[in-house]
Formats: structure tokens, C-alpha cells, sequence
């Protein structure tokens, strides 16, 4: 695996892979790495000729500062979880490559970016569509991989990569759990054991509020259930607990849509979100 700092490193490297006719995987990450991230690396690797994993805490991306500046930084530990696997390059640009001076162009993308993450974090996902573009074009990839853990990301990535005809199939990987049914994520490191405890309660509360919707229990009343069972485990404040189609991410109540439950709930002050599927495509 090769360790690529520049773009046109990385466009020596993919000119000639495409020359040899091979494909491209690539693997966005902002490092602190875990099980989550190396699934989509493993899916890559299986699907692509040639895998890139990218490493760049975005910054535009972060709408609080603090949150940017506690982000963990593991590059060396990073790599090393890579060597398992047949990686051809770990990319991790300086800031300047992707952002160069005089820096002027956002993506936005309207409808899907708007509710969930979107209404609590402004800018965020400006920050996600624009870097996964650059990341997109600089990698040359035909196939990008992202979580269903962030599947609200994962909507606003199609968005883009179909309206800018991005030619990059977007690959959605199931969500990667600890056995007490925490998703991974590297936030979670902010957690001490305590509060990893009580987190579980979270994706317990959401198979049970599927469980209700799927009996057939009227969703407004199973949301607020759930809103107070995650209160008395000490959870909260609650940003948002909502049912939404899965293709548009319309808030819904007919569970007769393909649909997922989404939450985003603040611990120990480390916001934390999940989703499941309520009824599938
Ligand atoms: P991040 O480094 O947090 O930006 O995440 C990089 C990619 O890993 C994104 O596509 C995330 O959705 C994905 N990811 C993060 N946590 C998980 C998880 N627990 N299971 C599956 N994918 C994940």
C-alpha cells in the first residue's frame, strides 16, 4: 500500500490503472479507523480492481469547532489496520489539495440535505457534497463506498453524483455494530464506559420502535414512547427521532413506503446517530 499525499501523485498512479483498463474503488474516511470503515475497505476490495482509502478531516464539513479540533488524528495506527488488506493506496492530502488557495465553489444539494443532520448541523452536508466531489474527480473512482450508518449522507452522494453525472456507482454498507448493538463510530472513542453502556439503549429502542410500527401501532404514538424511553436511560437532548422514506427522505407515517428510523441523540455532550430499516425496498 502506498502512502499518496498529492493529487497529482494519485493521477500518475489512476491514469495508468485506467490505461490497463482496471476499476477504481474508493473507500472516503476521516480516519480513526474501525470495524465500520474496514467492511467498507473489504467490500471495495472484493468489488474494484484497484481500492483507495482516503484520509481527510474536512473542515468544512464541521459547523462546530470544537468538534473539528477534538476529532481523533491516528494516521500511523490507521495504516497499519489497512495491511490486511489489498490496498493500493492510502490517500491523504494536505489541505491545500483539495482546498488550494482561493478556494470558492460549494455543493449544495437541496431536498434531501434538508431535515435530520441536515436542520441540526447547517452546512455540513455542503461540506460532505463538496468534498466527496473533489475526492470523487481526484480519485477517478467508479465505485465509491459509504455507510448506511450516515445513510442521510448516502442520499445526498447520489444526489450529487447523478446530477453532476459523476459516472461513480455509490455502494451503501450495512451499519457495523458493537454486540451490545452500538454503532461503530469514532465518537465513540469521546465515550467513557459508562456512557457506552447507556448508548446501547439506543439501538435497542429503535428495533423495538420498528417492532410497534410493524405491528401495526400508530407511529406518532411508538415515536414518543421511544422519545421517553430514551430519555430514562439517561439520554438526550433528543435532536430528532423520525420516521422518512428511505429515496427522498420525506417524513412519512405509511410504513407501506421503504422506510428507516433515524435518530440523533446527545450523551455526555458526543452527539450520536443511528438508523434502521422499518420496512425494506
Ligand atoms: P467517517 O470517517 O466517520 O467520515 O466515516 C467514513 C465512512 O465510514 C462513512 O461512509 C461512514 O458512513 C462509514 N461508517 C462509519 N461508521 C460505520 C459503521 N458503524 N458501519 C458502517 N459504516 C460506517
Amino acid at each position: 500500500m502506498k502512502i499518496v499525499r498529492t493529487k497529482s501523485d494519485l493521477r500518475g498512479l489512476t491514469r495508468g490503472w485506467r490505461a490497463a483498463g482496471e476499476t477504481i474503488g474508493v473507500v472516503p474516511t476521516m480516519g480513526a479507523l474501525h470495524e465500520g470503515h474496514l467492511s467498507l475497505v473489504s467490500a471495495a476490495c472484493e468489488q474494484a480492481d484497484r481500492v483507495i482509502v482516503t484520509l481527510f478531516v474536512n473542515p468544512k464539513q464541521f459547523n462546530n469547532p470544537e468538534d473539528l479540533a477534538k476529532y481523533p488524528r491516528t494516521e500511523e495506527s490507521d495504516a497499519r489496520k489497512l495491511d490486511p488488506f489489498d490496498v493500493d493506496v492510502f490517500y491523504v492530502p494536505e489541505a491545500t489539495e483539495i482546498y488550494p488557495e482561493g478556494f470558492a465553489t460549494n455543493i449544495s444539494v437541496n431536498g434531501v440535505s434538508d431535515g435530520l443532520c441536515g436542520a441540526n448541523r447547517p452546512g455540513h452536508f455542503d461540506g460532505v457534497a463538496t468534498v466527496v466531489t473533489k475526492l470523487l474527480v481526484q480519485t477517478d473512482a467508479d465505485f465509491a463506498f459509504f455507510g448506511e450508518k450516515d445513510f442521510q449522507q448516502v442520499q445526498v452522494v447520489r444526489r450529487v453524483v447523478e446530477d453532476l453525472d459523476l459516472g461513480c456507482e455509490i455502494v451503501g454498507c450495512p451499519t457495523v455494530r458493537e454486540a451490545s448493538g452500538l454503532a461503530l463510530s469514532s465518537r465513540n472513542l469521546r465515550l467513557d464506559d459508562a456512557a457506552r453502556q447507556k448508548a446501547s439503549a439506543i439501538y435497542a429502542a429503535l428495533t423495538d420502535a420498528t417492532a410497534m410500527i410493524t405491528a401495526g401501532q400508530q407511529v406518532s404514538n411508538v415515536l414518543d414512547q421511544t422519545r421517553d424511553k430514551l430519555v430514562k436511560h439517561g439520554l438526550g437532548p433528543i435532536d430528532y427521532l423520525e420516521l422518512r422514506r428511505e429515496h427522498d427522505l420525506a417524513l412519512t407515517e405509511d410504513t407501506r413506503d421503504p422506510a428507516r428510523l433515524f435518530v440523533a441523540v446527545w450523551l455526555d455532550g458526543v452527539r450520536l446517530i443511528d438508523n434502521v430499516i422499518v420496512r425494506d425496498t
